[in-house]
């Protein structure tokens, strides 16, 4: 028995029904959402989307971090992506902690994470506002592409648009 065993069986029966779509890497929705870690969320289901329509990116607190800027860039130059949504969430574990939380609780397990950034969010409107911020005023993407966020309730599974 391993820790992935589960896993391994699981994606054996997935692989006996599977059919090769014949999609390519690009994103057929012309589409990439930024959202965040938490379990709850299921991206593709929440927009009416299919496997190969867009690319998903997610990490804590669907925070457009530098290495997101970079997917970003490779997504609309190689991947077909021409909008980006970023969608952050209600109840979010992001805004229940500082960063300096953060430091406390790993330091209490013997570990020093203070070279880390978490981007944790104490107010998540001016967060997403910042987030769209760095994405429009990026040089890096092409000027005037559409790029908007909207809050997913994780209770009614409803997004509510920010935009700006
Ligand atoms: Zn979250």
């Amino acid at each position: 028995m391993t820790a992935f065993d589960d896993l391994y069986a699981a994606n054996a029966k997935y692989a006996k029904d599977f059919g090769d779509s014949g999609l390519t890497g690009r994103a057929a929705r012309g589409l990439a959402v930024v959202t965040c870690m938490d379990s709850r969320i299921d991206p593709l289901g929440l927009l009416g989307l299919q496997p190969g329509d867009a690319k998903i990116l997610r990490n804590a607190g669907a925070r457009v971090t530098d290495d997101v800027l970079r997917t970003l860039v490779l997504a609309v130059y190689l991947l077909g992506v021409e909008r980006v949504l970023v969608m952050p969430h209600t109840d979010c574990g992001m805004t229940k902690v500082t960063d300096a939380d953060v430091h406390e609780l790993t330091s209490a397990r013997g570990v020093d994470t203070r070279s880390l950034e978490f981007h944790t969010v104490p107010d998540q409107g001016e967060a997403l506002r910042h987030d769209l911020t760095r994405i429009r005023s990026t040089p890096f993407l092409p000027a005037g592409m559409p790029v908007t966020g909207a809050i997913y309730d994780v209770r009614t599974g409803l997004l509510t648009p920010v935009g700006d």
